[in-house]
């Protein structure tokens, strides 16, 4: 028998779990030395032994998956429509990944719109023959495995570059893992092919080393020679990437409450907190409160990725957001709510955990670190 819960639950809600009283929650964990009231919570080993006394296994899961009331059902099918990929650049130091999204946001967003310098929300989006194309813009492993541990996945396909001029290297290959333990297919780029002298096959024999075989080698991936310098392949890169991501049919529902995740937060002294988010589905509106995380707010204001106020964001869309009460993290999920006091009730729990798991990890710490630390 299993049974799923947050960390921290209180006696009395350990009880309701299990379907006894709390009294008898009480006694058996006096029967093993603890002595508890019924509106302390309690920690995972000792929610698994009072569990075990009753033949129940746990599961553990987030505290953001137990908020019913937030929670955005599943999509029915026939409300899902196209989205656009979203992208992220991978590969080893020096390759030239920042030069390739620099190119790539130069070249395809300056000179599809007018006074189309970009400010940097996090990421941006480029129209290719008519479709749209989401890239994140923090290259890295850091912010993708950053990411992926609080549980958000903002990628649909990773862009692997390689420099032709050098090899498969340590960071090549961890970028490799990166994508495969993320089950996200990878479209290779092997930059720097303006340079004189340079041996694509030897790199492509490498990557099948590890087990990123293109297509010409008799394997599935796609794979385009690119100059971050020149602008050579980029077309064709851009090209394997809708290819990629046709394959992936990404859809979501933009007739719903939006969903995204932070990319990342910071404080503006004019502005605020300021965070880059990027919608996944429904569509965030101005107006809109929110949660991210343990942090509440509701949307005042949204830019979008060529610093133009916009009213509305649907899924795949990146803005800069204001309206945060506190500073989010990277990673945390956003979810807009219908009213207002649930959001923040969800918010306050939410904080109220992190501040009970905080205070078990700094027991060494004075009192004075430890306000610091909330
Ligand atoms: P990152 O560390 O992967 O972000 O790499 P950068 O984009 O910072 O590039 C590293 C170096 O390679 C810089 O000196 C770039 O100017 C250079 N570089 C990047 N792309 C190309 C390219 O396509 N051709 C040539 N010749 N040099 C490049
Ligand atoms: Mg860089």
């Amino acid at each position: 028998d299993v049974v799923e819960t947050t960390e921290f639950i209180t006696a009395n809600e350990l009880a309701d779990l299990l379907g006894v009283g709390v009294n008898d929650i009480i006694s058996v964990c006096m029967s093993i030395g603890l002595m508890i009231t019924i509106n302390q919570r309690l920690d995972a080993g000792t929610i698994e032994l009072v569990a075990e006394e009753y033949g129940k296994e746990v599961k553990f899961i987030e505290a953001e998956e137990m908020d019913e009331d937030l929670t955005i059902p599943e999509d029915d099918e026939e409300d899902l429509k196209p989205r656009a990929p979203i992208i992220t650049v991978m590969g080893h130091v020096d390759h030239g990944k920042t030069s390739l999204l620099d190119y790539i946001r130069e070249e395809k967003v300056a000179a599809g719109e007018a006074g189309g310098i970009t400010q940097h929300v996090g990421a941006y989006q480029v129209v290719h023959n008519d479709n749209e194309i989401t890239f994140l813009d923090t290259p890295g492993h850091e912010a993708f495995t950053a990411m992926r541990s609080r549980g958000a996945q903002a990628t649909d396909i990773v862009i692997l570059v390689v420099a032709a001029d050098d090899s498969v290297m340590p960071q090549t290959i961890e970028a490799i893992n990166h994508a495969k333990a993320a089950g996200v297919p990878i479209v290779v780029a092997i930059n720097k092919i303006d340079k004189e002298g340079v041996n694509p096959d030897k790199i492509k024999t490498q990557l099948s080393e590890h087990d990123v075989i293109v297509e010409e080698y008799g394997g599935k991936v796609q794979y385009a020679e690119v100059s971050a310098h020149t602008g050579q392949g980029i077309e064709d890169l851009l090209e394997k990437v809708l290819i990629e991501a046709e394959l992936l049919e990404l859809k979501a529902n933009p007739d719903r409450r939006a969903d995204g995740v932070v990319l990342e937060a910071r404080l503006d002294k004019g502005k605020g907190i300021v965070s880059n988010i990027l919608v996944q589905g429904g569509t965030l509106r101005v107006g809109d409160p929110f949660v991210a995380g343990p942090c509440f707010g509701r949307v005042r204001a949204m830019e979008n990725d060529r610093g133009k106020r916009v009213k509305e964001a649907g899924p795949s869309t990146p803005v800069q957001l204001m309206g945060f009460d506190e500073m989010p993290q990277a990673g945390d999920k956003l979810i807009a709510a219908e009213d207002e006091k649930l959001a923040k009730e969800v918010a306050n729990e939410r904080m109220q955990i992190r501040r009970e798991q905080a205070m078990r990890t700094t027991k060494h710490m004075t009192l004075d670190d430890i306000s610091r630390r909330l």
